[in-house]
């Protein structure tokens, strides 16, 4: 029999714990609220918690799209709650955040309920963190364009929108996602406000090819997106996608320099990389924000 692939060193991060960590995981259980750290099942979560950096999710604990990447349970959403905007933002003033990263399941079934709430909590978040830095992390809402011109009007910092893959592995990946459609959101986004920073974030080891990977990198850069996240795919268990390889430090560091001669900003690249990895970095560094 095969054996088992062990986890290179590089992949093995601190095991969460420490009293920041406990207050921010009774605080989101007080709440009510949900976090991708969690949800996602995140291997930076010790070190992100204790930093007080979180990325809570809203609108369900469900999500209505089956990636066969992603560790988010899935299945029949249940009503949007309306108050869910105004108890994050409390969240995010209570923990005394520079920057906030939110986000959200896929809501299908109500794509401008799912913007509303992006945009609520971009207004709650102002006036209960005045000064903290916003960054949503937002699906693509089918492509419909009310739901992403609301988004762009609420003026977030950063508005990010994650690729995931490579245009060939959507179908196994990505399924409720198309590629064009995601590009086009990206687009959209800058012709609706040039100003507007945008991000997205790329999870490597799913069978794609060094080329497919350097083409999806020009296609971003085409649509003059600022940051760009690039991680290891971990499965999360054996119900989810084969992870096909790890890829090297040395890789890493290869695709950020291939990434930055295309004109990002910022490019984050790395193991451990996550869209929300390192964020309030990521923005202190582009200088756009
Ligand atoms: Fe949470 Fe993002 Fe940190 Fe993971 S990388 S623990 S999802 S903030
Ligand atoms: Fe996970 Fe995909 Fe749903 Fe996002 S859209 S939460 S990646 S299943």
């Amino acid at each position: 029999p095969k054996k088992p692939v062990r986890k290179p060193e590089w992949l093995k991060a601190k095991a969460p714990g420490g009293e920041t960590f406990h207050a921010l995981k009774k605080l989101a259980r007080d709440l009510n609220l949900h976090t991708v750290c969690e949800s996602a099942q995140c291997p930076n979560i010790g070190e992100c918690w204790n930093q007080k950096a979180a990325t809570f999710m809203m609108l369900g604990n469900l999500c209505t799209r089956r990636c066969g990447f992603c560790a988010v349970p899935k299945g029949k959403p249940e009503p949007i709650d309306h108050d869910e905007p105004r108890r994050v933002a409390y969240a995010v003033a209570q923990l005394g955040l520079a920057h906030a990263v939110v986000t959200s399941v896929n809501r299908d079934d109500d794509n401008v309920g799912a913007a509303r709430a992006f945009v609520e909590v971009i207004r709650e978040i102002r006036l209960q963190a005045p000064g903290c830095r916003i960054e949503v992390l937002t699906p693509d809402f089918q492509g419909q364009a009310i739901p992403l011109q609301m988004v762009v009007d609420a003026k977030p910092e950063i508005l990010n929108h994650n690729i995931e893959t490579v245009p060939r592995l959507y179908r196994v990946a990505k399924s409720g996602g198309k590629y064009p459609r995601s590009l086009a959101f990206l687009a959209g986004v800058k012709e609706l406000n040039p100003e507007q920073v945008t991000k997205t974030g790329i999870i490597v080891g799913m069978g794609e090819e060094m080329h497919e990977l350097l083409a999806v990198f020009r296609d971003l850069a085409d649509r003059k997106v600022d940051i760009l996240t690039i991680g290891q795919y971990l499965r999360p268990s054996k119900d989810h996608l084969v992870m096909t390889r790890f890829y090297t430090p040395d890789e890493f560091e290869f695709l950020k320099h291939e990434a930055l001669a295309m004109g990002f900003k910022h490019v984050e690249s790395g193991p451990l990389v996550r869209s929300s990895y390192h964020a309030h970095e990521q923005a202190q560094s582009t200088g756009l924000v």
